[in-house]
Parts: C-alpha cells; structure tokens; sequence
C-alpha cells in the first residue's frame, strides 16, 4: 500500500494515518462498546502503535474497566466525542482503531463477532465469521 490509511474525528481537530494494512474488522458487542460508540456494536481494527501517528487534536482519554478487571483506555476527541481508539493498559504496543473513524473503510471486512453474549437482538451478526460469546485477545 503506497498511501498511508488516514483517519479522524466528526469535528475534525483529531487527524491521523495508520501506515499497515487494515482489512478485518472486529465487533464488539459488549456492553461498555454499545454505551461508547452509542451503537448496538463498536467496530475496531487492530493496529500496531508504531504504525499510528496522530496529525492533529489533542485526545482524551476514559478509563474503562474491562470485564476481565483489566484497564482499557479509551481515547476520544474531546470536543466531539467521537472514540478514536482503544488500548489495554498491558498492551500499549496495540491500538484498536474504531473504524467509524477511517476515512475510508470500504475495502474492510467484518471478520470476527466478540462478546455476542451480550449482543442486542437487534444488531445482525454474521455467523459466517468468528463468533465468540466472550473476548479475544488482540493480534496484530
Ligand atoms: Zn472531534
Ligand atoms: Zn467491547
């Protein structure tokens, strides 16, 4: 891929370009990801941090407490609120860029349904892909 992917926020101020390829994309039907992307699913890429590099904006961060215990941090304009990406304390050297964000993500696939115990009856999985009741750890 000769142009780096870019991406950013509703209002603007946060722009950034990822420089791998992202194809598969995962949902995550959890409840904490219905109240974050105010949708019945958030719909993340798995990036490798060094190939995240943030442009523009200044980014807030909430942390989130998985189920797990664990901390996930959410990061999220703080003008527009719209969620950028996510990252587990322990796992710094991965992001899980919310796809909603990407400029364009026509190429991408969902691949791969997470925490469909939880999901709302509402909300169309494809039982073609991976489906697990629970999570499953990042790969990059
Ligand atoms: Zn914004
Ligand atoms: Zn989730």
């Amino acid at each position: 891929m000769s142009d780096p992917i870019t991406g950013g926020c509703l209002c603007g101020k946060i722009r950034y370009t990822v420089n791998q390829p992202l194809q598969n994309i995962i949902a995550c039907h959890c409840t904490n990801c219905q109240k974050s992307s105010g949708s019945g699913a958030m719909h993340n890429a798995v990036a490798a941090a060094s190939a995240v590099t943030f442009t523009a904006g200044n980014l807030k961060v909430f942390a989130d407490t998985a189920a797990s215990g664990n901390t996930l941090n959410r990061y999220f304009c703080g003008d527009c609120g719209s969620p950028i990406y996510s990252q587990r304390a322990t796992m710094p050297e991965v992001m899980v860029i919310k796809v909603g964000t990407l400029d364009d993500s026509n190429h991408m696939k969902v691949t791969m349904n997470i925490w469909t115990k939880s999901a709302r009856p509402w909300m169309h999985i494809d039982l073609a892909t991976d489906c697990y009741p629970e999570n499953r750890a990042p790969k990059t």
